[in-house]
């Protein structure tokens, strides 16, 4: 599975706020101090498992041996549910902040795990902010 760039991702949210694909909406929270991502109320993914990351800039290795300790920050890229997590690099012993990693997918309204045995690759971009530096066009 590829992930796409931004240019698509930005022109959808320009025009659709946080509204998932179909008229959906659905919620997503961080919960019990970081301890949970919860999508529509339902706890669905915790900390303490592992990650494996290619996260550049994370930490030194090719791909980082991420233990979630704290859920930051969550939202959604297009279908994707992506969350901002913290945690430590089991390998290099790194501590630190992830930007965006895909945990989840909306599919038809519903909350489809992604395989968090393989290989993550953290997303470039914010979900609910415009990115660093970038000016919001709105027009028309
Ligand atoms: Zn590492």
């Amino acid at each position: 599975m590829s992930w796409t760039p931004s240019r698509f991702v930005d022109a959808v949210r320009a025009e659709g706020d946080r509204h998932v694909a179909g008229n959906m909406t659905t919620r997503l929270r961080v919960l019990d101090d970081g301890a949970w991502l919860s999508v529509d109320d339902t706890r669905r993914v915790s900390v303490s498992e592992l990650w494996r990351l290619d996260a550049p800039g994370f930490c030194e290795c090719d791909i980082a041996d991420l233990v979630v300790e704290n859920f930051l920050n969550v939202g959604v890229d297009g279908r994707t549910v992506t969350a901002r997590v913290y945690g430590q690099c089991i390998v290099c012993g790194t501590k630190s902040t992830v930007e965006w990693v895909p945990v989840g997918r909306i599919l038809n309204g519903e909350f489809a795990a992604v395989d968090r045995d393989g290989v993550l690759s953290v997303r470039p971009n914010a979900p609910d902010e415009p990115a660093a530096g970038e000016p919001e066009t709105t027009s028309g």
